[in-house]
């Protein structure tokens, strides 16, 4: 959908006038997009870098409720995002995936076990499906063999679900351009344009690819959408200087599945503080997240991305270790990092975790902020922002379309020999590309790049047509190579170099370019702090 040459015939259908521009190719952008084109609108989505390259590619992957937020009285976003948790179970099963938590309760917890049990039964009430439990005594030594015994009270088990974020941000686009709708990365909304009566009518883009011949595309619509996450308050800046957005950091640590086997998700109790922290299994390892700290202005002008500090490491390591005290992780154990900025709408709470996750729609001038939320309450966020733009376009499709789920349909070329669940995996991440990837790979690509679910088939394909255009949206987004190999998957830099140069016709320079930026930015942002 997105191969060579893709971007310049996009940037050459810019010329139009849009019913619906959205700035921003995250979750949240992305959901807009989809829902927009389905109703028919003509639709354009402009990101300034790769596709989920924001938070939508460094959130804890989990589709849930938020038990947590219970604990602060968030009723109602618990409630909207059970909901929502249960809906994209169904309309997305093959990439959003079930998955159980382990909820450990010590003495030395501020919530007796009765209060967890009393937020589990309202978790499944409000997802109207009993999924929770206490494990018997004789039990948890078998489900959970590494779980420290000192001052345990009780363990208790719920559902939630799992989804590779990124690869969920690109298949929101796919749908809304197989509806028609147009999107083009790497291009910077750099300002805004309104009339003389200042509404805002369009927007003045910077292409970033242009390598010094500064290309720039003035692009007009009738409503324009601010999904920039936690850069929203940048465009707003054309009104004022009041900011609506508290940047909130959450890092995480990647360990090897060998180092921390588990096979369910656990939820714990930090000691210093009770925050709750995660660990969870993905692609055979086991991340651990996140934290809660305001992100100050200069950590943004320090790195490219936002990064882990020693402090965060030192706080998960220490909350990880006390739940699994002989595993005795540390730093040397850590196979990478990451972090991600919250766009939490600020209410004033001085607590980050007290912060509340809410989504909010901010209509200035008619130029649509779209802020808060969470990647499990996209397409919430998305209907809630088509119904309030919806007297500023004409809705072709008036009648309210729901969001479905669309089977890909497939026939095996009789070369390849994959199991039924492999296929199911794909479908999930390919959707309506699954036949043309079937037909186009090589039998012999179809094994898996280290310990991960990844094969060497999909990375070719990645780089052929999911619009890559630098070494890092293919390896820290399309897939996640760079994040689940050792060292970055250094070891695998010929191979990769290979497939690159096949598929993307990149010359020597520009591959060593390319390799020495991505190691670069791996060992500022994705490893520990130096
Ligand atoms: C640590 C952490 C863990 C989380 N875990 C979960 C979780 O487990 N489950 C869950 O449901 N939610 C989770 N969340 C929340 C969720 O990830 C976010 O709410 C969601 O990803 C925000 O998406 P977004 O599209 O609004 O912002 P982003 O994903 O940040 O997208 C904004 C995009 O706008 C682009 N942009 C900015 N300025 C411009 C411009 N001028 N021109 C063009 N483009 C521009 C950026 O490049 C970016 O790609 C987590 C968040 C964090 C930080």
């Amino acid at each position: 959908m997105w191969n060579r040459g893709w971007r310049e015939l996009a940037w050459d259908q810019l010329d139009q006038k849009w019913d619906m521009i959205i700035i921003g190719g995250g979750i949240t952008g992305a959901g807009i997009f989809r829902l927009a084109s389905q109703l028919g609108l003509k639709v354009l989505l402009i990101e300034k870098h790769d596709f989920a390259y924001g938070t939508s590619s460094k959130s804890s992957k989990l589709v849930h409720g938020g038990l947590r937020y219970l604990k602060n009285y968030q009723f109602k976003v618990t409630y909207e995002s059970v909901q929502e948790r249960q809906r994209l179970l169904k309309i997305d099963p093959n990439l959003v995936l079930p998955l159980v938590f382990v909820l450990p309760v010590y003495k030395y917890y501020d919530i007796p076990t009765w209060k967890f049990e009393l937020a589990l039964a309202i978790y499944d009430f409000f997802g109207r499906k009993r999924a929770h439990g206490k494990f018997a005594n004789q039990d948890i030594e078998k489900c959970c063999p590494q779980l420290n015994k000192t001052d345990l009270t009780d363990v208790l088990f719920y559902h939630d679900a799992v989804v590779d974020d990124a690869r969920l941000v690109l298949c929101t686009l796919r749908k809304g351009v197989e509806n028609g709708g147009l999107v083009i990365n790497y291009a910077y909304v750099q300002k805004l344009i309104s009339n003389r009566k200042g509404k805002v009518i369009g927007v003045l883009i910077n292409d970033q690819e242009s390598l010094g011949k500064n290309r720039y595309k003035e692009i007009f619509g009738s409503v324009i959408i601010n999904a920039t996450g936690p850069w929203s308050d940048d465009l707003r800046k054309h009104f004022t200087n009041q900011k609506i957005i508290r940047k909130l950091r959450g890092s995480h640590l990647i360990f090897p599945k060998n180092k921390l086997p588990i096979e369910q998700a656990y939820l714990l109790n930090h000691p210093s503080d009770g925050r709750s922290i995660f660990a969870i299994p993905w692609e055979n390892t086991t991340i651990i997240g996140t934290t809660d700290l305001d992100h100050p202005e200069e950590y943004e002008r320090l790195k490219p991305e936002p990064f882990i500090t020693i402090e965060e490491v030192d706080y998960l390591l220490t909350g990880i270790n006390t739940v699994f005290p002989q595993i005795k992780l540390s730093e040397k154990d850590i196979l990478s990092t990451f972090s991600g900025l919250r766009p939490i709408v600020n209410s004033g709470s001085v607590d980050p975790s007290k912060a509340s996750r809410a989504h909010k729609i901010i209509a200035e001038h008619g130029f649509y902020t779209i802020a808060g939320g969470k990647l499990t309450t996209y397409l919430r966020m998305a209907e809630d922002l088509v119904k309030r733009v919806s007297h500023e376009v004409s809705l072709p499709h008036k009648a309210k379309k729901q969001i479905c789920t669309e089977k890909p349909t497939y026939q095996l070329p009789s070369k390849l020999n994959i199991s039924k669940d492999e296929i199911m995996r794909l479908s999930g991440r390919l959707g309506n590309d699954l036949q043309a990837f079937l037909s186009h790979s090589k039998p012999e690509e179809f094994s898996k790049i280290d310990n991960t679910n990844t094969t060497w088939a999909e990375l070719r394909w990645s780089a052929l047509e999911e619009g890559i255009l630098h070494l890092d949206d293919l390896l820290l987004r399309r897939t996640h190579i760079g994040l689940l190999c050792e060292n970055g998957a250094k070891k695998y830099q010929k191979r990769i170099q290979t497939i690159i140069q096949a598929e993307l016709g990149w010359d020597n320079f520009k591959w060593k370019e390319e390799w020495k930026k991505y190691i670069m930015l791996w060992n500022q942002c994705y490893y520990l702090p130096s």
